[in-house]
């Protein structure tokens, strides 16, 4: 047989080594920008065009290299970071895989500039698809920078999958917050289609925050501080009333480089147990510094995810750290006895008056009269005893009659009604009217139909209905705004502010008006008619957070993301108790409902059980 096996050639192994560095433009955002921070700048500016499609630069001034390093920093495992396998144990750099220039530049049109600060001119590279088209002498400043154009030219079915600008340059930011957030001593600017989205100057870690997340951010700020001999934990989390219903806030760094894990994850929300609903994710930026030896970051190509070596200890360490600093800045309550939801009153009696249970005499009574035929018990005289007065004897009558037979069972009900009764008295009307809806475990609305009953899903009836009113608003554009007596100032980071401009019409046509007042802040004047006015900030908030998410994934129209999201977050919840009135207009306004059987996310919103189908069980 004749041989078959051949080494490939260098530019399909780097087309093939890029599949795994480079996903979409944000990845080569990260790349350039590690190497601009590797190369120890104070400034680092980065340029996007089209959601980094077009063009990706970043400009430093860094160390910048030599001719013979510039030419060797696009070859594969070419690294001036790690000699040998043991430095992967002492690392102080973010790259040292040497294999992200050479996949870079396998995939795209590449162009460096570049000088150390000792040489007097520098040299510019152009390599397209890892072929080097020129390489020249160039005045240029102390530093490199590095662009990338027409990224996937070669990978026609990599460039078709990516998404929308908009998408990509939301991808983009991301990865700008968390290589920017890693380092507050270094300057970034950042521009998107010629407009500066960022301008964050050096700080600490707290102003960071604060620049990128806007001013409202600070308030939300619990510091977090330990130093044990394995780790050093700083940073901040979110106090727990603004826990998020997504995650967006969450931010781990392990020597200054962020990580994913989900483990530590745990370790941070598990802390939070017990102070945040249970379907809200806490904020947090935590930095953890721990012995470079101890951990072992080559394990994933993008080196987001470190190997520990004693998870457990840091886990450990890392949950009681947070729980320190939540009961230190007075956010946990002090005492804290278990919850007895016994204890609870019943939510729809919450607002209403206490009735006192009346005590009436009855004036006419005579113990000693023969014929009112009663115990002298009843001199209590309280009047729902005095209800049953009458029926006294025919209640015995109908216990003594056998067990199983109905009248037991009714005269049961009598007495617990007449307990009761004076001072539950809604309680008694329901008891008695028509019931024809009731919720089961604050979670479903069960209500008969003609053909049997139907069990409903109170959040996702109302999501639907919710969605559909919205979105009928958004289209026939009228609305019922409330105005607000107080207006209200609400800031928001850049990347918020777009997406709000960018949803502007639509929020107008639901009912928010608002004006601009500078780069960060809004004046709400008025809101929606189904928002509180002391909800609005929360609203917004996960209204654009979960229109960055959805917009990543496929949807229509933006009304329709709109309506949604919407829905989902003013929607009445599991767990919620609904007075009976609110149940039967939310069984009415559902199957008003265009579409009623499933939610605006695709999902069931009730089942039906006919005659025959409980028959069936009966048998
Ligand atoms: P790595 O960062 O893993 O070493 P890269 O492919 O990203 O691999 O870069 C290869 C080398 O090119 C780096 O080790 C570094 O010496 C050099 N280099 C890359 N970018 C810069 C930069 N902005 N300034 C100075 N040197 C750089
Ligand atoms: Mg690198």
């Amino acid at each position: 047989m004749a041989d078959i096996i051949k080494l490939l050639p260098d530019h399909v192994a780097n087309q093939i080594a890029a599949g795994e560095v480079v996903q979409r433009p944000a990845s080569v955002v990260k790349e350039l920008l590690e190497n601009a921070i590797d190369a120890q700048s104070n400034t680092i500016k980065l340029i996007v065009k089209d959601g980094g499609k077009s063009l990706i630069q970043v400009v430093d001034d860094g160390i910048g290299m030599s001719t013979t390093d510039a030419r060797l920093s696009f070859e594969r495992h070419a690294t001036s970071k790690i000699q040998k396998a043991e430095d992967l144990f002492n690392l102080h750099t973010k790259g040292f895989r040497g294999e992200a220039l050479a996949s870079i530049a396998a995939i795209a049109h590449v162009e460096m500039q570049t000088r150390p600060e000792e040489e007097e001119v520098g040299t510019q590279l152009k390599i397209e698809g890892s072929e080097v088209v020129s390489q020249e002498v160039c005045v240029t400043p102390k530093g490199t920078s590095l662009s990338v154009k027409n990224l996937f030219f070669n990978i026609p079915a990599r460039r078709n999958f990516l998404k929308s600008n908009q998408v990509e340059l939301r991808h983009i930011t991301d990865e700008f917050h968390r290589v920017v957030l890693a380092h507050p001593n270094i300057t970034f600017h950042f521009y998107s289609n010629g407009s500066e989205l960022f301008n964050l100057p050096k700080s600490n870690y707290r102003q960071r925050i604060v620049h990128i997340f806007g001013t409202r951010a600070n308030a939300k700020l619990v510091p977090v501080k330990e130093e044990t001999n394995v780790i050093k934990i700083q940073g901040f989390i979110h106090k727990p009333e603004f826990a998020k219903k997504s995650r967006g806030e969450q931010f781990f760094f392990v020597n200054h480089r962020f990580i994913k894990s989900p483990y530590l994850n745990h370790a941070v929300v598990s802390a939070f147990e017990g102070l945040i609903k249970t379907d809200t994710y806490p904020g947090y930026f935590l930095y953890l510094e721990v012995d470079p030896s101890s951990i072992d970051i080559n394990i994933h190509p993008t080196k987001t995810e470190v190997k520990f070596d004693d998870e457990h200890t840091l886990y450990a360490i890392l949950r009681s750290t947070v729980k320190h600093s939540l009961g230190q800045f007075n956010i946990v309550p002090a005492l804290d006895f278990e919850h007895d939801q016994n204890l609870d009153t019943p939510y729809a009696y919450k607002n209403k008056e206490a009735k006192q249970p009346q005590v009436s005499v009855d004036a006419q009574f005579n113990p000693f009269l023969e014929t009112s035929g009663r115990s002298s018990f009843t001199k209590q005289g309280h009047s729902a005893v005095r209800k049953t007065r009458g029926q006294w004897e025919s209640m015995y009558v109908g216990m003594d009659q056998s067990v199983g037979d109905d009248t037991s069972f009714s005269s049961v009900h009598l007495e617990s009604d007449t307990i009761t009764g004076s001072v539950f008295e809604d309680q008694l009307d329901v008891a008695h009217s028509v019931a024809t809806t009731f919720q089961l475990r604050r979670k479903y609305i069960v209500t008969s139909i003609k053909s049997g009953m139907v069990v409903i899903d109170q959040n996702r009836a109302h999501q639907r209905v919710l969605y559909e009113k919205l979105l009928r608003n958004m289209t026939v554009k009228q609305s019922v705004s409330q105005q607000l007596l107080f207006p209200l100032t609400l800031s928001f980071t850049k990347s918020d502010r777009a997406i709000l401009e960018e949803i502007r019409k639509d929020l107008t046509h639901i009912g928010f008006v608002f004006e601009t007042l500078d780069e960060e802040s809004l004046k709400i004047t008025g809101v929606p008619l189904l928002i509180p006015e002391n909800e609005v900030g929360t609203v917004l908030d996960q209204l654009i957070s979960d229109y960055r998410q959805e917009i990543a994934g496929e949807s229509f129209s933006q009304a329709d993301i709109l309506s949604k999201t919407l829905s989902k977050s003013l929607s009445v919840k599991t767990g919620e108790v609904l007075e009976c009135s609110s149940q039967l207009a939310l069984v009415n306004d559902l199957f008003a409902c265009k579409e009623s059987r499933v939610s605006p996310f695709n999902k069931p919103i009730y089942i039906m059980l006919t005659e025959q189908d409980i028959e069936k069980k009966f048998i």
